[in-house]
């Protein structure tokens, strides 16, 4: 394996929620400290090959990249949509990957299950349980004994 490969992230989705996230994720991973990566867009129906300074791949060329590794979070609001696409990220052995705004709260015993989009001022109370791909919008809140399936 040759020592110039880079971890490659990627947000699914370059329309208006994708490129809402995108500043989260790249705040996420500059807080990781680590150089050795490439923060790009997925989105299967764009015609521009950047958006905002970060390459845009259809999820077929995004598959042909040569990385270490490959993570993803998929960024699309539309909860069908994002159900159909974790199944081709399955198909191929693509980690999930969850972005969380560093002003979320969390307060006791919260759960909250992997791909996880956590936009900035989201609160959540005590005691929640919450599945798989969850999204939460900016200044939204979860209060206590919440149970949440996935998708939502
Ligand atoms: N999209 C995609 N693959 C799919 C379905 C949708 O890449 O299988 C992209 C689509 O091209 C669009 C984005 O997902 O750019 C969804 O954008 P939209 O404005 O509909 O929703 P939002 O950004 O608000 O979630």
């Amino acid at each position: 394996m040759s020592n110039n490969l880079k971890y490659l992230y990627a947000i699914y989705g370059a329309s208006g929620f994708g490129r809402g996230v995108m500043p989260l994720a790249r705040e996420q991973l500059v807080a990781k400290n680590d150089q050795n990566y490439e923060l790009v867009f997925i989105d299967d129906g764009a015609c521009q090959s950047i958006v905002n300074g970060h390459r845009v791949y259809s999820f077929e060329a995004f598959l042909e990249l040569d990385a270490v590794d490959k993570y993803i979070a998929i960024a699309i609001a539309n909860s069908e949509i994002r159900e159909k696409l974790v199944l081709k990220l399955d198909l191929v052995g693509i980690k999930a990957w969850s972005v969380y705004a560093d002003t979320m709260i969390m307060m006791d015993e919260v759960n909250i299950g992997e791909g996880a989009v956590l936009c900035n001022h989201v609160h959540f109370t005590s005691n929640i349980q919450i599945g798989k791909y969850f999204h939460a919008n900016y200044f939204s809140y979860v209060a206590h004994d919440c149970v949440i399936g996935d998708y939502v």
